[in-house]
């Protein structure tokens, strides 16, 4: 058995089947070591752990626990949940960091109620001051920051995707193999289907960069100019409600309260005027660029930069910019 660092931050990483961690992992790695040791448990099938292991080295990881998955199992985040569980009893970590999309974030949850510990979900950012891990916060549509840390036991604490961009350097790692005592699953999912998207596009959560456009965008014909600005910047597409309501783009990208929460490097919005709910969904990204011709518009109060002007002049402008650049 490895002997783990005083001051461990326990990682649960979402890697695939084949063994490929999912985007998220690489910014949960980078945000723990930058309070403690990353430490990261995975569930990988047996034939796959070699190179999962391979790969969250090459993210950074240090130690790396490979739980393996034996079985079906209908619900992934019970997986997980057992997989932080037997993980935690080895590591002793000072925090359990993990995603917090649907499957981390319940199996996170799950985790927190078994062992007693609380959980701070839904961070954007992870410190540590002199008593310990500290979680930030940005709540009610971006309108407050908040601080958490927890007062006993190691904080759980579900990170949301995108803000973070450091990289540690590859390590080969130390790996562990734990066996998972299955719980008595408490809810038996009868069907689940993974639906196959077709673009070619980065996926929105978890986007480095995003292009969202809004109603100014006017119909579904004329919003792909939000895709073109989007593939010159290897950018996800995104959009406010209005522009779902409208029928320009399917619900699945929607930003904001009710949709999708983007914390990317770069956020470009066109034609959106910047009500709190589509905020909510956006405003913790590094930078943001605005285009929008109303000058009064409230987006332009947490713009980076913001151009006054038509989306349907100055878009293609940039685009021939941004590739005359390039060529
Ligand atoms: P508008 O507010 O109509 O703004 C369009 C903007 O486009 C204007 O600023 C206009 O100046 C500009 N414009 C028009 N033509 C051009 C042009 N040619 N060039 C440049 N600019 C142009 N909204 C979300 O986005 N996400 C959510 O998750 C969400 N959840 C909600 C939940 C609840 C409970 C409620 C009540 C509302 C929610 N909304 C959400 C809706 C939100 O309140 C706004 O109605 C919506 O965000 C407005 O979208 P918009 O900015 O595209 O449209």
């Amino acid at each position: 058995m490895a002997d783990y660092p005083e001051n461990s931050i326990l990682i649960l990483a979402e890697v695939s089947a084949d063994g490929v961690p999912a985007k998220s992992v690489a910014q949960l790695v980078a945000t723990a070591a930058g309070v403690g040791a990353p430490v990261v448990v995975a569930v990988v099938p047996s034939a796959a752990a070699d190179a999962a292991a391979t790969a969250l080295g090459g993210l950074g990881a240090a130690h790396v626990l490979i739980a393996e998955a034996t079985g079906e199992t209908s619900v992934p985040s019970a997986a997980y949940a057992d997989a932080i569980t037997a993980a935690a009893s080895l590591v002793q970590p000072e925090a359990v960091l993990a995603s917090n999309t649907i499957d981390s974030r319940d199996a996170a949850a799950r985790f927190a109620v078994r062992s007693g510990n609380a959980l701070a979900a839904d961070a954007v950012a992870v410190s540590r001051d002199d008593e310990g891990v500290v979680a930030h916060h940005s709540v009610y549509g971006g309108a407050y920051n908040v601080d958490s840390a927890v007062t006993f036991g190691a904080a759980v604490i579900t990170l949301r995707a995108g803000s973070v961009d450091a990289a540690p350097a590859a390590v080969t790692p130390s790996v562990e193999r734990i066996q998972l005592d299955a719980t008595t699953p408490v809810v038996t999912v009868l069907s689940r289907e993974q639906t196959e998207t077709a673009s070619e596009r980065p996926e929105l959560r978890g986007a480095s960069r995003v292009v969202s456009g809004g109603r100014g965008l006017g119909s579904k014909e004329q919003f792909e100019l939000v895709g073109r600005l989007a593939d010159v910047l290897g950018a996800a597409v995104g959009a406010s409600r209005a522009a779902v309501d409208a029928g320009y783009v399917p619900y699945a990208h929607q930003v904001g309260q009710t949709g999708v929460s983007v914390s990317p490097q770069l956020y470009v919005a066109l034609g959106i005027s910047g009500a709190i709910q589509h905020l909510a969904g956006m405003q913790t990204a590094k930078t943001i660029i605005v285009i929008n011709k109303d000058g009064d518009a409230p987006i332009f109060d947490i713009a980076d930069f913001g151009v006054v002007g038509d989306v349907f002049e100055v878009v293609p402008k940039l685009i021939s910019a941004i590739e005359s650049k390039r060529s």
